[in-house]
């Protein structure tokens, strides 16, 4: 039997606050408990948002609250091929198709149609793209129009029949990606989605486990989809609860939650933070 693998998988947008801390140490835990293996990998696709010296942070901040992680650390940037031939595969079974929609594009129709259905991420596509015929999609690629690549959901669910998986926390859970719509999986400038590319690296790194924040949870219908469409290993998930301030709301980055590595420069303890993180509910 293979061996329980856990990863921690942080973008590089910014500075890891506690709740980081804490969803490491989970991952971590998870694969210890179990004798298992615990992998780094630092999600830099999105160009537009992640730096290098977010993730020069992330690895010192990791190291300083004695996080070990086993083999080199996955780099997505590093590893477009991999979802290139992931999205080909997806194409050749007819299942992408381009969409040359801005987002105002978009608005507009919605706007127009009066009722447009709503998944968990907002109002659905409405499938604009989806009805223009091989001529017109030739003639828009001819003029330079700049496309993303969108699933075509109801073909997808259709070929990929009924699926769900086991998460450790919430147990069985039926999934349900069709409540999403046609989601998009490349863009013009970015070309890979976070949905493709951490289904083909948790597949890629052997990952058993996935352990990560509830508020991924809805993501992880779309990511059973993709690995249904691409034939890859189901895993069991363990979604966990966020770490809240006192005012009880969840730590995000963008509100200034105290960072690690504000923590780590202003002398906190390392080995007191990781006790106090690792009695939390849940580790
Ligand atoms: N890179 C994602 C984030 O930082 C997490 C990916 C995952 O755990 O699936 O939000």
């Amino acid at each position: 039997m293979k061996c329980l693998t856990t990863r921690f998988a942080p973008s590089p947008t910014g500075f890891l606050h506690l709740g980081h801390g804490y969803a490491a140490l989970f991952a971590e835990q998870a694969a210890r408990s179990q004798g298992g293996k615990f992998l780094l990998r630092i999600e830099d696709i999105d160009h537009t948002r992640c730096r290098p010296l977010f993730t020069e942070a992330i690895l010192r901040d990791l190291d300083w609250l004695g996080l070990k992680w086993e083999g080199p650390v996955r780099c997505q940037s590093q590893h477009m091929g991999a979802y290139q031939k992931a999205l080909d595969c997806l194409d050749e079974a007819g299942l992408l198709y381009p969409c040359f929609c801005s987002r105002a594009d978009i608005r507009r129709e919605i706007e127009a149609s009066g009722a447009a259905p709503h998944g968990p991420d907002g109002p659905l596509y409405p499938g604009l793209c989806r009805r223009l015929s091989q001529d017109e999609r030739a003639q828009k690629r001819a003029e330079g129009v700049g496309f993303a690549l969108r699933l075509d959901m109801q073909k997808a669910v259709a070929m990929a029949g009924p699926i769900g998986w086991h998460d450790l926390g919430q147990g069985w859970q039926t999934a349900r990606p069709d409540l999403f719509g046609d989601v998009v999986l490349a863009r013009k400038e970015i070309a890979a989605s976070y949905h493709l590319a951490v289904t083909v690296d948790d597949a890629l790194q052997e990952i058993s486990l996935i352990t990560r924040g509830e508020d991924l949870f809805a993501a992880t219908h779309i990511h059973r989809l993709l690995q249904a469409l691409l034939h890859l290993p189901v895993p069991n998930w363990h979604h966990h609860a966020l770490l809240a301030d006192s005012a009880g709301r969840r730590l995000a980055k963008r509100d200034q939650a105290p960072s690690l590595a504000s923590l780590r420069e202003g002398g906190a303890d390392p080995v007191a933070l990781r006790t106090r993180l690792l009695s939390m509910k849940g580790l």
